[in-house]
């Protein structure tokens, strides 16, 4: 598998940063469209904590008002504050919109383009990612996604989290697996890269079942997979169903074992873009291991070297 950092490096010849950016819009499986409260694990951040906010309307209501002009202006407004966030820090120059909260493909797809091509036609702006939920992306948002690919890469963002759809229904994630397989087809038609979301450690799946999810992802073949242990956040009804009758959950040495024997089923050429969680510390109710970052990657890296 190649690391995000090294795939970066390799097609930019420099790091590249992440802005993290926000359309507004809301999510069909809290609303009632797909489904009501949302998948149980997701807080109220909409699995994006730290996303700036849309200062316009929400995408998913209608814009009578709005227009390439005023997208522009609101993208630009984003994009100054996230890079304020980051360039402290750094001397970033090549950065990829990063459209991380809620469904942001969940409203008037030209409304929504018009943000996205704003945000493209940023010069220091390399790639544009969204995530989204594959029983969202309409025919035309798909025409839209495909016309934006031919000028810079727009990758697409799945959560699948589990290959089975019984885990999937105890995790209201409001669409069967066939959703998501057809999802990817169109896309990968569309020359898009797409890249799936895997939570390792929800209740009621095995050790086998999870590897699992990771043998079905290497015959489907997305170009990217993020894994992910299961974090229960503040907010979530995953969190209230834990404190109510905790389930097991990962140590981090059986966590690592599950990632680095995971990457062995991996198609050599897939990108990792994450194989640990980033979820917020003030939200975070276990397991607490997660807190500590440089344990974790130095536990994991060093499972992963053992193979
Ligand atoms: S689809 Fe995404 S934003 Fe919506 S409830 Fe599930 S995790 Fe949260």
């Amino acid at each position: 598998m190649i690391r995000l950092s090294d795939y970066l490096k390799n097609e930019y010849n420099e790091k590249v940063y992440k802005l993290s950016l926000s359309t507004g819009c809301t999510c069909p499986n809290r609303d009632g469209t797909a489904g009501w409260g949302g998948c149980t694990f997701c807080s109220a951040g909409g699995s994006g904590e730290f996303a700036a906010h849309a200062g316009g309307a929400t995408a998913s209501t209608a814009h009578p008002d709005w227009d390439s002009a005023r997208a522009a202006a609101e993208i630009d407004r984003q994009i100054t504050e996230a890079k304020g966030r980051i360039s402290a820090k750094t001397n970033a120059r090549l950065f990829i919109a990063y459209f991380q909260s809620f469904t942001n493909t969940y409203g008037d797809p030209d409304y929504l383009g018009s943000l996205f091509r704003a945000a493209l036609e940023k010069e220091e702006v390399v790639i544009l990612s969204v995530a989204t939920r594959p029983d969202c992306i309409s025919d035309r948002m798909l025409e839209i996604l495909a016309e934006l690919n031919n000028s810079k890469p727009v990758w697409i963002e799945l959560g699948l989290q589990t290959a089975h759809d019984q885990t999937a229904e105890r995790l209201n994630r409001g669409y069967p697996r066939a959703v998501f397989e057809d999802c990817v087809r169109r896309l990968k038609e569309a020359g898009i890269t797409v890249i799936v979301h895997v939570i390792f450690g929800l209740p009621g799946e095995t050790r086998e079942d999870m590897l699992d999810t990771i043998r079905y992802l290497a015959r489907v073949k997305p170009e990217g997979i993020k894994i992910q242990m299961l974090q229960l956040l503040k907010g979530s009804r995953l969190a209230e169903e834990y404190e109510a009758a905790p389930f097991p959950l990962f140590t981090l040495e059986e966590y690592a074992d599950l990632v680095a024997e995971s990457l062995r089923l991996l198609p050599e050429d897939m990108v990792l873009h994450r194989m640990t969680g980033d979820g917020p510390r003030k939200l975070l109710i276990a397991p607490l291991w997660c807190l500590d970052k440089k344990r974790v990657l130095n536990t994991m890296n060093a499972r992963i070297g053992e193979l």
